[in-house]
């Protein structure tokens, strides 16, 4: 007869009190390749039973104490035994006694005295039986431990949710109490544990982060199939001493396509063996995991998608709603903000000329950031930001208090408490605009999705900045004077409505100026032509000058300027009006040096708006006929209007 090895030989309880017949079997079966285990009583066997694994059970009836079928009553009650084929074994071959015996859950029944043959047939299928139901018992608890994992799985789209909620799930299942999860950095591809449970300690530094090529995690991914440690000790970092006995650990790769997205380890209890079985379901509860994690990928990718195309397009609706460029500029600050969540944001835009960066926009931000204005210097020292427009590349900046390039602004952002820091340069057609700055509280490592995602809503933030300002330039164009830059005519009418509108709305007081060169026509024809430009550019400024920031300064005509007083009476407007004429009669136009005759005045008409005025038109007569009084008057002075003096009484 061919050896048989211990692992693959079926072990028989035999349960005989007659020590003959007992010893008898045992040598029977053992000729028959079977390991044996004897014993003579019901309690006998009872208790070898709880310290023995066995693969069936040969059971006397008749026997003193326990009978057998008590015996057989109580294995098929215990959970732990019931799964066990029981032979009963016995010289009473009444129907009624086999019936008796397979009721009580005896799975076969044979009379004393036997063929040896059919003994060992019957035995033979009782185990193939036997082994076959284990198989199911055992694919069903796999299909139970997949169901139940991926139960825990599916209800999250977040890795963590879902690496904890599996790990759970595995560990029960396993009936394990220490386990836990790596995944992979994609940029480093350090291991970085994710989700852990059951571990005596706080788990270590070195079992937060495993560098890759070392460690037992390594290996596992490597080979792709789940890797036994026979000894917890073996895995470094675990923490865990080499126990009597040791504890074996099974560690899982997570593969998911053709990628290693992570490990999962399990640590056995003291003595035990991962067996076939057991690599083979957490294998499988592995590829469950790796794909609940490819799902939250793809998730979180297109979420990033849907957010990409949501700021594109909130961006694309402010665009259509407004040309204003700071419109423009505040809503970029704040989207940009939402995309990464950013605490702050700055949007700096380049001077006309290319040479200056300064901020235009911000969202949360800091004074010092808010005032930033920075020369553009062609060598290194600068700010990230200017590395940014110059170089029209992101720069990103995980932590600025490890990063010389951002020294010059640290203690401000610091004080902030701002630690993260990511510069992208809006450019359009190629040619740099600015950039927008992001601020984040804590230390973060910029992903190439991120950048991407920020720089994709730069291009198109670049185009919307770029096109407000064309707008704003062509709008500029039609409203201004082009030899001054005042308002031109018509825009001094449409800006003289709006005021009279609100004044009267509110019953404020509003005052008009009309002002007249004096002689302009003796200036040129004394200077020439360009030097009567020069004059006029130089009196606007002279106006400017004496201006607050909400009067609105215009050019009426030829050589006549206009000047709206919002909020200004008729009293007050004198006042102004006079330091105008002064400031005209004091300053030292082209001509005054080489001819005292070539200095040039101005006369003013000074009208208010009165409550019984309709049209505006009535509010610029007045000021005209001032105009008019003052140039009779001797030129260089102003006039009041007379109160009631109406087109109709005018002569
Ligand atoms: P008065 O004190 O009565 O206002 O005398 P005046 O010479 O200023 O008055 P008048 O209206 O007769 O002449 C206006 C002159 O202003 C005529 C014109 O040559 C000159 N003028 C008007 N527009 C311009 C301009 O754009 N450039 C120059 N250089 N001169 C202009
Ligand atoms: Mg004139
Ligand atoms: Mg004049």
């Amino acid at each position: 007869m061919a050896a048989v090895t211990t692992g693959q030989r079926s072990t028989i309880l035999v349960v005989e009190d007659e020590e003959g017949i007992a010893r008898m079997i045992q040598v029977l079966l053992e000729a028959r390749g079977f390991a044996t285990l004897v014993t003579h009583s019901g309690d006998e066997a009872l208790g070898r039973l709880a310290v023995h694994p066995v693969d069936l059970v040969l059971l006397d009836v008749m026997m003193p104490g326990m009978d057998g079928y008590e015996v057989c009553r109580r294995l098929k009650a215990d959970g732990r035994w019931r799964h066990i084929p029981v032979m009963m074994l016995t010289a009473r071959d009444t129907v009624r006694d086999k019936v008796l015996g397979l009721e009580i859950g005896a799975d076969e029944y044979i009379t004393k005295p036997f063929n040896t043959e059919e003994l060992i047939a019957r035995i033979k299928v009782l185990l193939r039986i036997q082994g076959m139901s284990q198989a199911l018992v055992r694919r069903n608890r796999e299909l139970q431990a997949l169901n139940a994992v991926a139960l825990a799985v599916s209800r999250s789209l977040s890795p963590d949710e879902i690496l904890g909620g599996a790990l759970t799930c595995t560990l029960d299942t396993l009936g394990l109490a220490q386990g836990l999860v790596h995944l992979v950095e994609p940029k480093s591809g350090h291991l970085v544990l994710r989700a852990w449970r059951g571990l005596a300690a706080e788990p270590g530094e070195a079992l937060h982060r495993l560098p890759p090529g070392t460690g037992w995690t390594w290996r596992a991914l490597q080979q792709e199939e789940p890797l036994v440690l026979s000894d917890a000790a073996e895995g470094d970092g675990l923490g865990l001493a080499s126990g009597n006995p040791p504890r074996p650990v099974c560690a899982v790769p997570l593969w998911s396509h053709d990628r290693g997205l992570g490990v999962l380890t399990v640590v056995g209890r003291p003595d035990q063996q991962f067996l076939a079985e057991d690599t083979a379901l957490l294998a499988a509860i592995g590829r469950q995991v790796a794909m609940a994690l490819e799902n939250a990928d793809l998730y979180d990718d297109s979420r990033r998608k849907v957010q990409e195309f949501e700021a594109l397009y909130q961006l694309g609706r402010t665009m259509a709603s407004t040309f204003n460029l700071q419109d423009i500029l505040s809503r970029i600050s704040q989207m940009v903000s939402g995309l990464l969540h950013a605490q702050a944001m700055s949007l700096m835009l380049l001077s006309p000329d290319g040479r200056v960066l300064s901020t235009a926009a911000g969202y949360n931000l800091f004074d010092e950031a808010l005032e930033a204005s920075e020369a553009i210097r062609s060598r290194q020292g600068s700010s990230p930001s200017l590395i940014a427009v110059r170089e029209k590349r992101p720069v990103a900046i995980p932590d600025i208090a490890a990063d010389t390039v951002y020294a010059p602004w640290l203690q401000a952002a610091q004080a902030q408490g701002y630690a993260a820091f990511l510069a992208i340069p809006l450019i359009a057609q190629d040619r740099p605009l600015g950039c927008m700055n992001l601020y984040m509280t804590e230390r973060h490592e910029f992903d190439q999705d991120e950048i991407q995602l920020v720089s994709t809503f730069a291009s198109q933030a670049a185009i919307s900045i770029e096109n407000a300002r064309l707008f704003e330039e062509t709008r500029q164009l039609a409203i201004t004077d082009e030899l001054t830059g005042l308002a031109n005519h018509r825009h001094f009418y449409h800006q003289l409505a709006r005021e009279v509108r609100r004044a009267q709305r509110y019953k404020r007081p509003l005052t008009l100026l009309m002002l007249d060169l004096d002689h302009f026509k003796g200036y040129n024809d004394q200077f020439g032509h360009l030097a009567g430009d020069q004059a006029l550019r130089e009196t606007a400024e002279v106006l400017r000058r004496n201006a607050r920031d909400v009067d609105i300064l215009a050019r009426y005509g030829g050589e006549e300027f206009a000047i709206i007083l919002p909020e200004t009476d008729l009293d007050r407007a004198a006042l102004q009006a006079e330091r105008v004429r002064a400031s005209m009669a004091g300053h030292a136009f082209r001509g005054k040096d080489s001819n005292p005759q070539g200095d040039l005045t101005v006369s003013i008409g000074v009208a208010t708006l009165s409550p019984g005025m309709r049209k505006i038109e009535e509010l610029v007569h007045d000021a005209d006929q001032a105009l008019y009084r003052a140039k009779s008057g001797g030129r260089n002075r102003l006039e009041l209007a007379r109160p009631g003096s109406r087109p109709a009484d005018a002569t």
